[in-house]
């Protein structure tokens, strides 16, 4: 939209004339490929037009041949259209489908994007109207917390009890159901100690004395000024001819306002979605938006696609099977044309490691083509995790065996904030010279020690040509520091000291020392008091840290482990598996997809259950169904009957949501025997003793197990595992003795110090000592012992 808008009255609508626009569209290519429900989705330009329709159905697809035919008929300029969605992800799905879409686009459809993306920038044109000018500044949520610890601080509110996130997620929650200040209904006034709506309308005020909006603020304004300002939103509805909507299941109450408002102008919206995919109620989304279209927008024409493009017939019947047992949902037929195709692989592993290791080889046996397939290029594997801290150990595997990988939609294990942290402490008792983590943990969690304290440590360190922890001692003595700061540098000094101690004596298992830093420190704790939705994520992650730690000797062994993998990753290049959540992967596809960690607890989160019950079940089956559906030929479940956390074997059942698969699409891989033959198990497993299921895990690694696997391989049983068994394992740990030399592919040269299991302790030349499985190491032939 440009300045003279209102001036420059579109050409589409000038060019109509039924026979021109028939001639436009005639031969066009982008209607060929569609089916008769896809095309009347398209072709319906008039009037409100909802698409509902199952996963892989060509609602995407259908709405982006709808932009093509808007244009080619000349109903509207290409900067007429909005076309909105909910994430970063889906927008670029959209955007990249639009430039497949066969047809002349002539100009760029300007109003493609996010809500955020297009409120900020419909807001930078009035932001007079909000009280802002319009090179507002849009904060983080690390500013934002910032800002509101400030206010808090100012009156005097003990962050302990009433920390800044909760009040941060509690103003979150209000903007995303479009709330002023003056408008939070009475029955939330008594929220964070009766004084919510008034810090509200305070950091608001704040906001605008800065000149800044946070992520909410977007839509709120926005939504604010259309209601208080008709002509504006005048002159946006007259301009929008045609609106379009992709994952619209997903779009919150501020969303919804803000579409209802601009779309009652023409009235051609046209919105697409998937009521089994809403997946977002944990952030304000409402499924029954979706639900309620033909109310809202009285003489909406719904288009129910049914054909399914995208997954083999058992991929598609495994899917439908489990989102039946959802009791609130509209329920759809899908079917498809596809025929044949591999059944969807359901396996059981011992733990989580062994399910990375089986995981990363089966990648590898695709992309060099196996059971009859054709290699499959990595780009075309997917691994959907339903909790990031799951990540880890594919990460770890892949990097082990140099297996290139990308992460969606998040930084990687090691770069998250909280991962950051920790090892911040670690390195800095392993390294008490090591400022740089001095600096980034000094005042992490809070301890009074603010700009000025730091800046005195520095001083003193400078003065000195000492390190930091010794300039903060300096300082103390100096009596520089004083007061609540002082006494806590004082507590921080002390403990890296002690732990330093630890550490160097080797007194307390590395393990128990990493913990009892992240306790004493205060780390834990701070993310314990934290009321924010990502804090028990963050809790997670830790506890996946520390189990990390288990693999190695020493936390000095670990911290070098860490920088040599975060080394390697800038070689790689090319062609990569995606590792992401469930939550990130709405809209995409694949060819292969991994679905690991079903477990209950895991998946359906063990938060959620907890949080709200059924109605959360509810969300987590929907996002079962999200990660099946993404699937086109392969679909591979697993779970682990046991997870280690801090260093204890948890027994974990299988996922409720197994059962639910039905049985004729399902091949199940665990060999029978082993946890009641893997599927149907968790019920079976609910039942029993849990004592009785570890001893039944355990013969996972009895000889019995190993004796079984080879019968089942000769039988011709399905044998992912393949030439990877453990009794394969165990030849290439038997062709070394301790001093060998030999060879790693990611380590390098070394020498074999000991064996363990299917593992070989290797002193590597630049490495250092490592237990690597002993398969990828090979005797360096051509270098004499
Ligand atoms: P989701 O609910 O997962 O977002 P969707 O309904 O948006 O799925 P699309 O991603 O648009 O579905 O389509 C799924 C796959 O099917 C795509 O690869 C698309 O190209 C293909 N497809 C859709 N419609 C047709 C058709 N009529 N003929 C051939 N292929 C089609
Ligand atoms: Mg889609």
């Amino acid at each position: 939209m440009s300045d003279t808008d209102e001036n420059s009255p579109p050409a589409g609508a000038a060019s109509g004339g039924l026979a021109a626009r028939a001639m436009a569209a005639r031969g066009a290519p982008y209607l060929d490929d569609l089916n008769p429900a896809q095309r009347d989705a398209v072709e319906r330009l008039d009037g409100p037009v909802l698409m509902l329709a199952g996963a892989g159905t060509g609602k995407t697809k259908a709405l982006m041949a709808r932009v093509a035919h808007i244009v080619t008929t000349r109903r509207a300029e290409s900067d007429e259209i909005l076309a909105v969605t909910f994430t970063n992800k889906a927008a670029r799905e959209m955007k990249d489908r639009l430039s497949r879409t066969p047809f002349d686009l002539r100009s760029p459809i300007k109003w493609m994007g996010t809500f955020h993306a297009l409120s900020a920038k419909i807001l930078r044109r009035h932001a007079e109207l909000a009280g802002l000018k319009s090179n507002f500044t849009i904060l983080d949520t690390d500013d934002q917390l910032r800002l509101l610890k400030q206010l808090l601080r100012a009156e005097n509110i003990d962050d302990k009890r009433w920390p800044a996130r909760q009040l941060a997620h509690l103003i979150d929650g209000w903007k995303n159901r479009a709330l002023t200040p003056e408008k939070v209904p009475a029955a939330d006034a008594a929220a964070f100690n009766n004084r919510g709506t008034e810090f509200y309308a305070a950091y608001q005020e704040r906001l605008r004395t800065l000149n800044a909006v946070d992520f909410g603020d977007l839509l709120l304004h926005v939504v604010t000024i259309f209601q208080a300002h008709p002509d504006v939103l005048a002159q946006y509805q007259r301009w929008f001819r045609y609106i379009l909507v992709d994952e619209y299941q997903d779009t919150n109450v501020a969303q919804y306002l803000w579409l209802r408002l601009l779309a009652q102008g023409h009235s051609n919206i046209c919105c697409v979605g998937d009521d089994d995919q809403s997946i977002y109620g944990w952030r304000g989304a409402e499924v029954g938006n979706i639900l309620r279209f033909e109310k809202d927008f009285p003489g909406a024409h719904v288009v129910r696609l049914e054909q399914n493009y995208r997954s083999t017939p058992h991929i598609l019947a495994a899917a439908s099977g489990v989102i039946a047992a959802n009791e609130k949902r509209l329920g759809k037929t899908l079917w498809t044309e596809a025929e044949g195709g591999e059944k969807l692989r359901l396996i059981g592993h011992w733990d989580g490691e062994e399910e990375a290791r089986w995981i990363g080889e089966e990648i590898e046996a695709m992309s060099r083509g196996t059971r009859g397939m054709s290699p499959m290029s990595l780009d075309d594997m997917a691994i959907l995790v339903r909790a990031s801290h799951q990540m880890r150990a594919f990460e770890d595997r892949f990097l082990t065996i140099g297996l290139p990988y990308r992460v969606i939609g998040g930084p990687r294990f090691y770069e998250r904030l909280e991962i950051r942290d920790a090892m911040a402490y670690f390195r800095l008792v392993v390294s008490p010279e090591d400022d740089l983590a001095f600096e980034r943990i000094v005042n992490t969690p809070k301890r009074g020690l603010g700009d000025v304290a730091q800046q005195k440590i520095q001083a003193e360190a400078r003065a000195h040509g000492v390190s930091l922890v010794e300039g903060a001692a300096l300082a103390l003595e100096a009596g520089a520091i004083g007061g609540k700061g002082g006494k806590a540098l004082h507590v921080l000094l002390e403990g890296l000291a002690r732990w330093g101690a630890l550490n160097r004596e080797g007194r307390l298992n590395h393990v128990e020392l990493a913990e009892q830093i992240l306790d004493e420190s205060g780390y834990t704790e701070m993310w314990k008091a934290d009321k924010t939705p990502e804090a028990p994520g963050r809790l997670e992650n830790l506890k996946e840290l520390v189990k990390a730690l288990e693999e190695f000797e020493n936390l000095g062994g670990f911290l070098e482990h860490v920088a040599l993998i975060m080394d390697n990753e800038t070689e790689q290049g090319g062609a990569k598996v995606s590792i992401m959540t469930l939550h990130a992967a709405k809209g995409l596809e694949f060819p292969a997809v991994f679905l690991p960690g079903w477990e209950d607890g895991l998946f359906p989160s063990q938060r959620a259950m907890d949080e709200t019950g059924l109605k959360a079940v509810e969300e987590e089956r929907r996002l079962a169904y999200v990660g099946i559906t993404r699937a086109e030929e392969v679909c591979t479940i697993s779970f682990a009957a046991n997870r280690r956390v801090f260093g204890q074997w948890q027994s974990a059942l299988p996922s409720r949501f197994i059962d639910e698969l039905p049985e004729a699409h399902v091949e199940v891989l665990t060999p029978p025997g082993l946890y009641g033959g893997g599927f149907g198990a968790a019920a079976a497993m609910r039942g029993s003793d849990l004592e009785d299921r570890a001893a039944q895990a355990n013969v996972y690694n009895s000889p019995g197990w190993r004796r079984m696997q080879a019968r089942a391989g000769e039988r011709g049983l399905s044998q992912p595992r393949e030439s990877r068994s453990p009794v394969i394992d165990l030849e290439a740990v038997a062709r070394f003795a301790q001093g060998d030399r030999v060879f790693h592919q990611k380590f390098g040269y070394g020498h074999v110090t000991g064996v363990e299991g299917d593992k070989l302790e290797i002193a590597f030349e630049k490495a250092g000592v490592k237990k690597v499985v002993a398969r990828f190491v090979t005797a360096p032939d051509d270098v004499p012992f």
